[in-house]
């Protein structure tokens, strides 16, 4: 069989279009996998998704490294699709929002809408609802790129603004009291909730 002659550059695009990089979804793991596109094409919208599905040997244990993940800009570059693992609502999570440090926060159901998550045309996870811990809460739709489980207690970001010193403090202090509960119970800790529906 004939390999087509290409360059460098062209051998990557085609890498990349072929190939969709898929996050395993144990909560010890959430490594990221680059698989064939056509193995994604017969998944389930809500089929979770584990290292050991992966029909490459070297890549089908969690205990393997990931591959350097690429940059933001090469994603962009080769028109790369990513499919973020679903994660649970009131899971706990760190969130990047504009210019805001990483911050604890809930994923929890929109009041309005009562959903916690949003999706694409495909069924991929594209944002997530968050409520931030702090004093005050907050809530936003957080694009899912932007949402990491929490693991472990954060360091305070560096050049955290003195007005957010004391709010971080607190979020701080909130996600360590919500690190050893259930989700549900986490859930009943979150002050935005969507209204009950009232009976006549
Ligand atoms: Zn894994």
């Amino acid at each position: 069989m004939d390999l087509p002659n290409l360059n460098a550059a062209e051998d990557k695009v085609s890498y990349y279009l072929d190939n969709t990089w898929v996050q395993c979804e144990s909560a010890a793991c959430m490594k990221w996998r680059l698989i064939p596109r056509r193995e994604c094409e017969g998944f389930e919208p809500d089929q979770p998704w584990y290292c050991r599905m992966n029909q490459d040997p070297f890549f089908s244990q969690c205990s393997v490294p990931q591959d350097p993940f690429p940059k933001i800009s090469q994603l962009q570059e080769f028109g790369l699709k990513v499919i973020y693992s679903k994660i649970p609502v009131g899971s706990l999570v760190m969130v990047k929002a504009g210019k805001w440090p990483w911050w604890p926060a809930v994923l929890s159901p929109d009041p309005v809408s009562a959903e916690y998550v949003q999706e694409d045309s495909d069924g991929d996870v594209e944002k997530y609802h968050v409520e931030f811990l702090g004093s005050p809460h907050s809530r936003l739709w957080a694009s899912a790129s932007r949402v990491e489980l929490y693991q472990a207690t954060p360091a305070e970001p560096e050049n955290l603004k003195v007005s957010l010193k004391k709010t971080y403090k607190v979020a701080l202090e909130e996600a360590t009291k919500m690190e050893n509960v259930t989700c549900e119970e986490r859930l009943q800790l979150c002050l935005f909730k969507p209204q009950e529906c009232r009976t006549m």
